[in-house]
């Protein structure tokens, strides 16, 4: 029996990656794909040629006709009047539906790939599903994209150099035509004190002027769209690539 992979009840339906609302506005996409990497050396593509569906059956009806469904009401007019041009600003609460909606699906789209060890925890998930918990050290923006009519989404594994202190990160950019959001969830050794923070080296790139942060939340309406946008497939390859994590010893 497969269980569902938010609440553990048995699974019961095929989960939608992409809402039909979103595909029927991207009839032509059809390529997703993962990549690992581990010290600079790729671990793998995986591709997939039908994004929309999950291979097997990994929620619940309980999941999908509840609290999925309700979280895809509130993303959807958001959504939408961003890629209608409508949208002037966003406030704090259109920021936390966001950023919700970004970590739960970067985490469904880990059932896209059962092989491969998942990088958010089973507890990580429930508590999504219970208190719409993001997991700790999550970073979540989204950015505009310019010459991008497509569904596109990479999920990445990045490390620091393997050792005691070693930290593992994950990545999942995803975009719709002029979409982009990006997840990053970082993982510290339980050796390494709280108070050590962890930075991320960044490739250059106006990347200030390219996307707005939704989570951790910030408490004020910010201005969209952004003054810079991606510009079509290279923009997004630029936007996956341009986090590794490092440990930051200053504190
Ligand atoms: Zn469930």
């Amino acid at each position: 029996m497969r269980t569902c992979m938010f609440c553990q009840e048995k699974a019961s339906s095929k989960e939608d990656i992409w809402p039909q609302w979103l595909t029927k506005r991207f009839p032509l996409s059809e390529a997703s794909h993962m990549e690992g990497e581990r010290g600079g050396h790729k671990l793998g593509t995986w591709q997939t040629k039908t994004p929309q569906l999950l291979p097997s059956k990994c929620v619940c009806g309980n999941c999908n006709n509840g609290w999925m469904s309700k979280l895809e009401s509130e993303m959807k007019p958001i959504v939408v009047s961003i890629l209608d041009e409508q949208l002037r600003a966003l406030d704090a609460s259109s920021q936390a539906v966001i950023a919700v909606w970004a970590i739960k699906t970067a985490m469904a789209l880990e059932a896209l790939y059962p092989k491969r060890m998942f990088f958010y925890s089973e507890n990580e998930r429930q508590n999504m599903r219970a208190v719409s918990a993001i997991p700790e050290r999550t970073s979540i923006w989204i950015a505009k994209c310019v010459n991008q009519p497509n569904i596109y989404s990479v999920g990445k594994d990045l490390r620091t150099a393997p050792g005691d202190n070693e930290v593992k990160a994950y990545v999942t950019t995803m975009a719709f035509g002029s979409l982009a959001l990006q997840v990053l969830s970082i993982r510290t050794p339980a050796s390494l004190p709280k108070e050590i923070s962890i930075t991320y080296d960044s490739r250059e790139g106006p990347w200030d002027k390219t996307f707005l942060r939704v989570w951790p939340l910030i408490p004020y309406s910010q201005q969209w769209p952004t003054n810079y946008g991606l510009d079509g497939e290279w923009g997004l390859e630029a936007l996956t690539e341009r986090l590794s994590p490092i440990i930051n010893d200053q504190g």
